[in-house]
């Protein structure tokens, strides 16, 4: 059974400490919702996960099937399987969306098979096609620089695109949700849950109930400060769309 885990992270940026003592654990084919107030860190986990250098690894571990990935850097752990969505997706004029993917992909599989030469150009487009016809994507978007001039709605799109092209093992999907209007948060969640029949584990990281009613969780957790505070199943998302996170606060005296 495959299983992504964050040990007892603690993580400073800029000198603050912001993670303080984070476990989690994703298995293979599990939906785990991770929901907290702004600030609470959890982007500083995804980027920590992915091993963003900015991010400073203080103790604790991450490990994918109980090897510890803390050494690696972001390629390799791309390679082992991780991918996150990124909360903010970075414009790279000059790169159009296609040509990323192809690269990205043809890291993968040279990873797994050195004499790999590269998926070859029309099964590619294919596959592209494919992949963009199922999110609901015009196929003139795979021309266009890597999110330069998209709109929020199409940089969540792309991120998802590269998701289904590199169907990786664990997704961390940073709240890929805000800024989708309802037609779009539907494609995209159709796309995640097109994925689960891979045993893709998926961390959907956001502020509301809305998107789980498309990917629905097996596990909820909340975030406050830097730890996991309160995990339970569906019921819990929904318990803090009604009350919002007072109840969270008292029960563990967060001021
Ligand atoms: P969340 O995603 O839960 O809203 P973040 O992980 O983005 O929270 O941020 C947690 C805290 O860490 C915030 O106080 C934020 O200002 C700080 N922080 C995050 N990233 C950086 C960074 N690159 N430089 C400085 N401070 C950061
Ligand atoms: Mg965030």
């Amino acid at each position: 059974m495959h299983e992504l885990k964050v040990q007892d992270l603690h993580v400073n940026v800029d000198g603050n400490k912001i993670l303080k003592g984070l476990n989690i654990s994703i298995k293979a084919g599990e939906v785990h919702a991770l929901m907290g107030p702004n600030g609470s860190g959890k982007s500083t986990l995804s980027k920590s996960v992915m091993g963003h250098p900015d991010y400073e690894v203080l103790s604790g571990d991450i490990t994918i099937n109980g090897t510890s990935i803390m050494d690696w850097s972001p390629d390799e752990r791309s390679r082992a399987g991780l991918f996150l969505a990124f909360q903010y997706p970075v414009a790279i004029p000059g790169v159009t969306l296609a040509n990323f993917l192809r690269t990205a992909l043809n890291a993968r599989r040279k990873a797994n098979n050195p004499e790999d030469k590269g998926i070859p150009i029309p099964e590619f487009r294919k596959l592209l096609k494919a992949k963009m016809d199922q999110l609901g994507m015009d196929h003139a978007f795979a021309g266009r620089y890597l999110n330069d001039g998209f709109s929020g709605g199409e940089k969540k799109r792309a991120e998802i695109l590269q998701l289904a092209t590199l169907e990786p093992e664990f997704a961390i999907l940073d709240e890929t949700d805000s800024g989708l209007d309802i037609d779009a948060l539907r494609t995209v969640s159709e796309g995640v849950n097109a994925l689960k029949s891979t045993e893709l584990g998926v961390l959907v990281i956001t502020h509301y109930q809305r998107i789980l009613n498309y990917i629905q969780p097996d596990f909820v957790h909340i975030m406050f400060d830097g730890r996991v505070v309160e995990s339970g199943g569906p019921d819990l998302a929904l318990k803090l769309e009604e009350q919002g996170y007072d109840w969270v606060r008292e029960k563990h005296a967060i001021k």
